[in-house]
């Protein structure tokens, strides 16, 4: 999965820091830029996300997907490094990432128990780049099965998920998790054709099987339950 046209985010240094110093593994030494990249910026930016501890695949000089993932990721991680500009809204934002099967909405929605508890919240914004990842993930599922699938929690603030007894430090607290379901296709299926994807290398991440629906996230290692 490369980005949506040749134009893609990298990592480049950023060659006026305080001291003019080489210093890889200080965040902000890098700078993410959206630009058409020649193969050897690729490989410097590869380079600057291993560096950073992040698995961006071979240093190939190609943009592959682990790279976008890694670099997805880094940004999760360093949201004051990320592209979302203070005043934009979400739709605004989320209008740019090049997600072909998802709408903002869909992505907002609170949680069907959230009707009556009134507990949850949008996600705060230096966490919205996190979820970006995920959603290409089920960008690529719904072109595999070829019908709709339905997202049925999302972000989940704090206060909400101890209520409806999510774990504590859920991954849905960090807006990196989706519970999603499917009228057309079994969560076993649906399951099991993620768990390929994620053998291929498309991403990394935690699966969840559950009778009505399918967890998946991508917080950087895998995880099964
Ligand atoms: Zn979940």
């Amino acid at each position: 999965m490369v980005a949506p046209s040749s134009r893609v985010f990298a990592l480049f240094p950023v060659h006026h820091d305080r001291e003019g110093q080489f210093a890889p593994w200080r965040a902000d030494y890098w700078r993410p830029r959206l630009v058409n990249l020649p193969a050897h910026i690729i490989q410097l930016s590869q380079l600057g996300l291993k560096v950073q501890g992040l698995d961006p695949g071979p240093i190939d000089g190609t943009w592959g997907p682990l790279t976008q993932f890694a670099y997805e990721r880094y940004v999760s991680l360093n949201p004051e490094q990320s592209s979302v500009e203070p005043s934009e809204t979400f739709s605004a934002w989320f209008a740019k990432q090049g997600i072909r099967h998802f709408s903002d909405k869909e992505v907002l929605f609170r949680g069907a128990r959230d009707a009556k508890l009134k507990l949850n919240t949008d996600p705060p914004r230096a966490s919205w780049p996190a979820i970006i990842p995920t959603l290409r993930v089920l960008d690529l599922l719904r072109d595999s099965v070829g019908s709709p699938i339905r997202l049925i929690s999302i972000y989940r603030s704090p206060a909400y998920n101890s209520r409806i007894g999510g774990e504590k430090n859920s991954f849905h607290t960090k807006f990196c998790a989706i519970d999603f379901q499917s009228d057309f296709v079994s969560s076993a299926v649906l399951h099991s054709a993620l768990g390929k994807m994620r053998t291929k290398g498309v991403f990394k991440g935690g699966l969840g099987l559950y009778p009505k629906f399918v967890h998946v996230d991508t917080r950087g290692y895998n995880a099964n339950w």
